[in-house]
């Protein structure tokens, strides 16, 4: 076992020791990680300065760490509303602040190196759960024009650090497999070309080699789960041009896991990833690995959704026949950013075999229908409230008649569609539409689906998380 896999597997399972427990989901806000920095100044271990104030005005962090010579800069959150890294960082720094068994490592990477992190570089953008900053620009397409405050901040925190080595901490799609498999893109890498020829440079160079020592090491933990972004020079985002100006930089983006909706798992192998990231740094021991390594792992592809059901009997205007259903989920932000709602959507209707999906059924010899509407209209949805909804899906309701002219709301807060009394007839199984199934075998209800989540009624579920509103 290497050096570093082996103190990736210790820290792997010492993490509860460091994780910060009061970043417990993604929609975390400044007010939520500035009590953390605030206690972060009574550590002399770190130095804290204001970078700049975001639009808005919320201050924008630099962190400062160790008194060595090679100088890494660490930066999250660039877009507001992927905040994975972001929540790791504070788990790093609760890692550099205890006292532990660690205190070797921690003692070389604070000899060897000075470590700048700059987490949640666009904060107003995490206050509304938003890729964009406030002008609604992309701040990593903004290298060049530097019309946002935020990405002067970070140019001008770049310029003065000139650091050796930079990280630009990301979150993609969770629908990213890697290559053309089931597997969730779980992290993703990228050592950014700085041209359209994608030369190779010293500083690429090196950036390929930790990504390559990275992928190998993460590996153990998630064999298969690890992808590589497409190096199409992008001239306007900061990765690119940093790394055109000698830094070597690295991008980590985090990607899916089934069943880790708030990403806290990926959360801790951001935490794994960038430790043993900077202890390779400090160690010079990437410098044993060869850029084949990087160039052997295999491109992000979408190739996967959220819910498919296969082999679905369907009988519509005098044919019957038989296909696949691919669903995905889209999450929209509720009345508060903290919150959100989930939009279904049948994405795909056919032969699906080339297509993979988190949750992924066989349901040959069933058929399939849309959602049944209950019969009886309701006035108010506080009458809704009163309805016990398991025995509605018992008998394949998946959708309820409103006449409240004065409900606007484009979603149901219940886990059942409001259909409004003017739209009938609006639940078909089509592509666009939103996902409410019933699914039979002979007779016998075996799963509904409802706004995309699919359940046995006969068992109770809690997973719906809203229903939509048919308008
Ligand atoms: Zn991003």
């Amino acid at each position: 076992m290497t050096n570093d896999l082996d103190f990736a597997y210790r820290i792997y399972y010492d993490y509860q020791n460091y994780l910060e427990k009061s970043l417990s989901n993604r929609r975390i806000k400044y007010s939520d990680i500035l009590p953390l920095i605030n206690q972060l100044r009574s550590n002399n271990i770190f130095t804290i300065s204001e970078a700049g104030k975001s639009a808005e005005g919320r201050d924008i962090f630099l962190i400062k760490i160790g008194k060595g010579k090679t100088k890494v800069f660490l930066w999250t959150q660039m877009h507001g509303d992927e905040s994975t890294a972001t929540m790791a960082l504070f788990d790093i720094f609760n890692f550099f602040a205890s006292n532990d068994s660690y205190s070797t490592v921690k003692d070389n990477l604070f000899e060897k190196l000075t470590i700048y992190f700059m987490p949640m570089v666009n904060p107003d953008g995490a206050e509304l759960f938003q890729r964009r900053n406030v002008f609604d620009i992309d701040i990593n397409r903004d290298f060049v024009k530097l019309q946002t405050p935020e990405a002067k901040i970070l140019k001008e925190t770049f310029d003065n650090i000139n650091a050796e080595f930079g990280f630009n901490l990301h979150d993609q799609s969770t629908l990213y497999s890697t290559g053309h498999s089931y597997n969730t893109a779980t992290l993703s890498f990228l050592a950014p070309a700085f041209d359209i020829e994608r030369s190779v440079s010293p500083a690429r160079e090196k950036s390929m080699k930790i990504l390559g020592s990275l992928f190998n090491t993460m590996s153990s933990f998630i064999p298969g789960h690890i992808a590589k972004y497409p190096d199409e020079f992008e001239p306007r985002a900061f990765g690119d041009n940093f790394q055109g100006l000698g830094m070597s930089t690295i991008l980590i983006e985090s990607g899916g896991w089934k069943d880790d909706t708030e990403k806290q798992f990926i959360r801790k192998l951001n935490f794994i990833s960038l430790l043993i990231a900077l202890k390779s740094i400090a160690d010079e021991s990437y410098n044993h690995e060869s850029i084949e390594t990087y160039d052997s792992i295999p491109f992000n592809e979408k190739d996967l959704l959220d819910l498919i059901l296969r082999n679905l009997k369907y009988k519509k205007g005098g044919h019957e026949y038989i296909f696949d259903i691919g669903i995905i989920r889209t999450e929209l932000n509720g009345l508060s950013s903290s919150d959100y709602f989930v939009k279904s959507s049948i994405e795909e209707i056919g032969d699906l075999s080339v297509l993979f999906g988190y949750e992924d059924l066989d349901l040959d010899g069933m058929e399939v229908f849309p959602g049944k509407t209950f019969p009886k209209e309701f006035s108010t949805m506080e009458e809704v409230e009163k309805l016990d909804l398991n025995k509605l899906y018992l008998e394949g309701y998946t959708n309820i008649i409103l006449s409240d002219e004065n409900f606007s709301q484009d979603i149901s807060e219940l886990p059942i569609n409001v259909i409004k009394k003017s739209q009938r007839n609006i639940n078909e199984i089509q592509v666009g539409n939103p996902a409410n199934l019933l699914i039979q075998k002979e007779n016998q209800i075996m799963y509904i689906v409802l706004n995309g989540f699919l359940f046995d009624p006969s068992k109770r579920d809690g997973r719906i998380r809203n229903g939509i509103v048919f308008r």
